[in-house]
């Protein structure tokens, strides 16, 4: 791993509806971005927000000299949209990325650029005492349990969005086209050299949190559905077993008949569940095959980039040798051409 070089880093904050903590959360985060040594912007955007969140944010970013960039959406598109829509307008070599709700401290920025400096693609973070109820944690732990097993990336904490992605990272995530998709999942997938930090997380102090359980299901969804296409598989395997539980079923009621004779069949009430079995197995197969054409066929609407291409090294062409050069090169030479 080598230093990443960083002149400018990015901050880019998702709002909506936070009118009560933005002054803090923009003096705060401007008080910990002066303690930067490379140059900064801070690129908040407004997710459609119904109360006075977007003339704050064009307020903030209108001041003379102000590192202030306010990106206003039309409507309310989603956390992880309006992270995208930043990401877009953010030119630093490190974006990092943080809720408007002061969740996450914006006095952890600095230490998670010198981490990023060692160079690490994805810097993420892990909540030291997670001050969220508990039917908010659990949800979270048993994602982060099925992300690692599906991923295979080990990171122990997806839900904190106190985290900072290496340029390429970025662009990579912006040349995804699609809608619905779960940041810090789609980062890990272009990411190679990846760590974690303790940070502290507080309570929100303002207002509540603007995932209803409607929404977190959503979430939920969006995250899963960005990994994998497995769940699809899924239909097919259990389709397979049921079948194959039916026909193990018919055999030992066949044999079972022949040794205890036609009354203990029960007159062939048994062979039912065995055929239905078999019939309802042979649906899931069905499905899990009209599955399969749909996970390919939503890879490719979804058209993320094949490939992800970190470099390419490449053996400098060598410049043209003069005349008198040392007779290895006339051999060379001559046998080019
Ligand atoms: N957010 C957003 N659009 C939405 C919902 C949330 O931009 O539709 C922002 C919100 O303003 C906050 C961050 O996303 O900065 C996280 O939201 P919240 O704190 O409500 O989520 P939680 O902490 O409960 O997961
Ligand atoms: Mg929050």
């Amino acid at each position: 791993m080598k230093p990443y070089p960083i002149q400018c880093v990015s901050i880019v904050i998702p709002v909506y509806n936070e009118e009560e903590s933005l002054p803090e959360l923009l003096r705060r985060t401007e008080a910990a971005c002066a303690q930067l040594t490379q140059a900064y912007e801070i690129v908040l955007v407004d997710d459609g927000s119904r109360d006075a969140s977007a003339q704050i944010l064009e307020d903030a970013a209108a001041r003379e000299g102000s590192p202030v960039v306010a990106v206003i959406l039309n409507r309310n598109y989603g956390q992880h949209a309006a992270i995208m829509a930043g990401f877009e307008h953010s030119k630093g070599d490190v974006v990092i990325t943080l809720d408007a709700d002061l969740q996450n401290p914006p006095e952890e920025i600095p230490r998670l650029v010198a981490q990023a400096a060692l160079g690490y693609d994805v810097v993420g973070t892990v909540r030291n005492n997670r001050q969220d109820s508990a039917w908010r944690r659990w949800p979270s732990r048993l994602i982060n349990l099925a992300v690692q097993r599906s991923t295979g990336v080990a990171m122990s904490d997806y839900g904190c969005m106190l985290r900072a992605y290496r340029r390429s990272i970025v662009d990579a995530m912006l040349a995804c086209r699609e809608r619905s998709t779960f940041i810090p999942i789609l980062a890990n997938s272009f990411a190679r050299h990846t760590t974690e930090v303790l940070v502290e997380h507080a309570e929100r102090e303002h207002g509540d949190s603007k995932y209803s359980p409607m929404r977190l299901i959503n979430l939920m969804f969006d995250l899963i559905t960005c990994m994998t296409t497995t769940p699809l598989r899924l239909l097919s395997i259990i389709g397979f077993s049921m079948a194959l539980l039916g026909g193990l079923f018919a055999i030992l009621l066949i044999v079972l008949r022949l040794i205890f004779g036609a009354t203990w069949a029960g007159d062939g009430t048994f062979v039912l569940f065995a055929v239905l079995f078999v019939f309802t197995g042979g649906q899931f197969i069905g499905m899990g095959l009209l599955g399969e054409y749909l996970g390919r066929m939503y890879s490719d609407v979804r058209a993320r980039p094949r490939f992800f291409i970190e470099k390419i090294v490449r053996a400098e062409p060598q410049p043209p040798a003069a005349h008198t050069h040392t007779p290895s090169f006339t051999n060379t030479a001559q046998v080019q051409s």
